[in-house]
């Protein structure tokens, strides 16, 4: 509990406007007592990605394995969510979420389908 959250890497600030202590927000992550508002923990997934790829590694590989990277990441913390909403959320199109979604094979667990399927 903390009266405000203070994001490390853009320095935004939440809290509840009465001053009383609030958990951190769920889409915000705490990382080694270090905490990282929802848009800083996305660059931070897509920089780590982005600070492992060779010199060499073209300008659409880079843009590439970032949008991955972001898919990835919004896979990840929000794994019930449809494609579109994903894609709406990393400004790609659906059908690139799909492809992620599946290259991870992170299938769709929606409400529906709770039953894992038998391998
Ligand atoms: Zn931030």
């Amino acid at each position: 509990m903390a009266v405000r959250w203070n994001c490390d890497r853009c320095k935004v600030s939440v809290g509840r406007l009465d001053g009383e202590g609030s958990a951190l927000p769920g889409t915000w992550t705490l990382v080694d007592g270090v905490t990282y508002c929802l848009t800083c923990s996305r660059a931070r997934a897509a920089d780590a990605v982005l600070d492992a790829l060779p010199e060499t590694t073209s300008r659409e590989d880079r843009f590439r394995f970032r949008r991955n990277a972001l898919i990835a990441f919004e896979l990840d913390r929000t794994p019930a969510a449809p494609d579109r909403v994903i894609a709406g959320a990393c400004r790609t199109s659906p059908k690139t979420v799909a492809v992620v979604r599946d290259e991870l094979n992170l299938p769709l667990h929606t409400a529906e389908s709770t039953t894992p399927h038998p391998v």
